[in-house]
């Protein structure tokens, strides 16, 4: 089946067509560097890295480029870095190096690039200029405005077809800062003034810095093209972010699109509610990996992947415990049927349902019924990689899970050893205590027919 993707642009789902099948492009809005990303934030990286894992498998490892930018100016970075009386590169270069170490753990590839904010000032005045030399920007000179150029909405007949809204409900919607100085309440900001205290860079405008959308038009022209195939993000970005990136960069190149699919994932939320900083419901990426923070414990990055995929990226996920252990279950019982066994190449079916517009839940389901069947399973093993799981060799897996239960795995080998030497001696009643203490220790035994013994740890009170 070909691959059809939800086009927030067109409000349906179309077959996906790459402008050039040889270079397919993707972009993706990246982080904001800083604080530590909260398991929100992983949500867009992990459902965007199965699309680009699922573009490579369909289009070639070397024809698809991924661009994830880094947003390392913004009015939160100055404040933070100020408050905590260290320069602004030395906050996001830390902030950005925990994201990658983060995203890694949840088994997301790198994307082909991270294009940094401030190392695209040049590109970003560059479409500044393009956008008041045809008529779409203006420098105000009077009433508190010197050093800005705004982005005139007006201009731009179409302005607001990505989120579908009429101007009247996008000034309303987004409390949109009413200034003297602008021409329109919704017009935006491209280029402001930069106080000498607060960071910023030389430009036709004066000092001053980019407004927050700039970058993404200036990035991924320079990355990707003037117009390329498919921009991400989480649902919150449509609008004011993505509408206006769209505003700026087809304005600026006289282009009819800046992307031709637009696709946003939902929220992950707690008791209903979207997990964000500023409701402080949240939980970061790093305390689920490493702190015993999230229902009384740590969780392995492959468990958070797994629960983040079991809903369709479109829809909201209520992240709880329980949807962690259930897929902490699955993984133990798809990687103990994994073991001894090679990858074959993904099954048809699976493949089916992820290219409905990244159906994982589907596709989910379809691996259940490989990694069930013994002659299914390379094939499943290969499909779960698609997904990015089972990356793992079995044996580390359960290695894990053993120290995760406390279980000392020298002193199982070792019992292990005596009971096979007592088993060998027909010494049945040390044999049977051995394998009660192994068991009191909750390890399984399992003779094997070659005359060895394998073992894994059972999961108390768990099915
Ligand atoms: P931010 O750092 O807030 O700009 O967010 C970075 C990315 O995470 C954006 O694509 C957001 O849409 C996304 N995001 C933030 N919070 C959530 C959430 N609770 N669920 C899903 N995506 C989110
Ligand atoms: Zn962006």
């Amino acid at each position: 089946m070909a691959l059809r993707l939800y086009n927030t642009l067109t409000r349906r789902k179309d077959d996906f067509s790459p402008l050039d099948p040889e270079r397919v492009r993707l972009y993706v809005c990246g982080p904001t560097v800083y604080d530590r990303a909260h398991i929100g934030n992983a949500r867009p990286v992990i459902v965007f890295d199965v699309l680009f894992r699922l573009l490579r498998h369909l289009y070639g490892a070397d024809h698809v480029v991924y661009a994830r930018n880094i947003t390392d100016i913004d009015d939160k970075i100055i404040d933070r870095a100020a408050e905590r009386g260290i320069t602004i590169r030395e906050l996001t270069e830390g902030t950005a190096r925990g994201f990658a170490e983060d995203v890694d753990a949840l088994g997301c590839l790198r994307p082909t690039v991270e294009p940094r904010a401030t190392d695209h000032i040049p590109e970003m005045i560059a479409v500044v200029e393009r956008l008041v030399a045809g008529g779409h920007a203006y420098a105000p000179t009077e009433d508190g405005g010197a050093g800005h150029v705004l982005f005139a909405v007006g201009s731009m007949p179409d302005y607001g077809r990505l989120s579908n809204r009429t101007l009247d409900e996008m000034v309303a919607g987004a409390r949109v800062e009413v200034a003297p100085y602008k021409r329109a309440d919704g017009d935006f900001v491209l280029w402001k003034p930069s106080a000498l205290h607060e960071p910023g860079w030389d430009s036709p405008w004066g000092r001053g810095r980019p407004g927050w959308h700039l970058e993404c038009s200036a990035m991924s022209w320079k990355h990707l093209g003037e117009t390329f195939d498919i921009h991400g993000g989480g649902l919150d970005l449509i609008f004011p972010h993505h509408e206006n990136e769209l505003a700026q960069s087809c304005c600026a190149f006289h282009r009819p699109v800046m992307a031709q699919v637009w696709m946003h994932n939902g929220f992950l939320q707690v008791e209903g509610q979207k997990m964000s900083k500023s409701l402080g419901n949240f939980v970061t990426i790093r305390d689920l990996l490493g702190t015993e923070s999230f229902g009384g414990r740590r969780w392995p990055g492959e468990v958070l992947r797994l629960a983040m995929l079991r809903t369709h990226y479109r829809q909201p996920i209520d992240w709880t415990a329980k949807a962690l252990e259930e897929s902490e279950r699955t993984l133990d019982r798809w990687y103990a049927a994994a073991e001894g066994v090679a990858p074959g190449e993904p099954a048809q079916g699976f493949l089916d349902e992820l290219s409905d517009d990244l159906n994982t839940p589907g596709a989910i389901a379809t691996l259940h019924g490989l990694m069930g069947e013994s002659n299914t399973r390379g094939a499943g093993i290969a499909s779960a990689r698609l997904l990015g799981l089972l990356q793992a060799a079995p044996s580390d897996w359960a290695a894990r899970r053993e120290a995760e239960a406390g279980v000392d795995a020298a002193a199982v080998e070792t019992l292990i050893a005596e009971r096979l030497a007592a088993r060998r001696e027909k010494r049945w009643a040390d044999s049977d205590r051995i394998r009660g203490e192994l068991a009191a220790l909750g390890v399984v035994l399992k003779d094997n027919k070659d005359g060895t013994t394998s073992w894994d740890v059972g999961r108390k009170g768990t099915a």
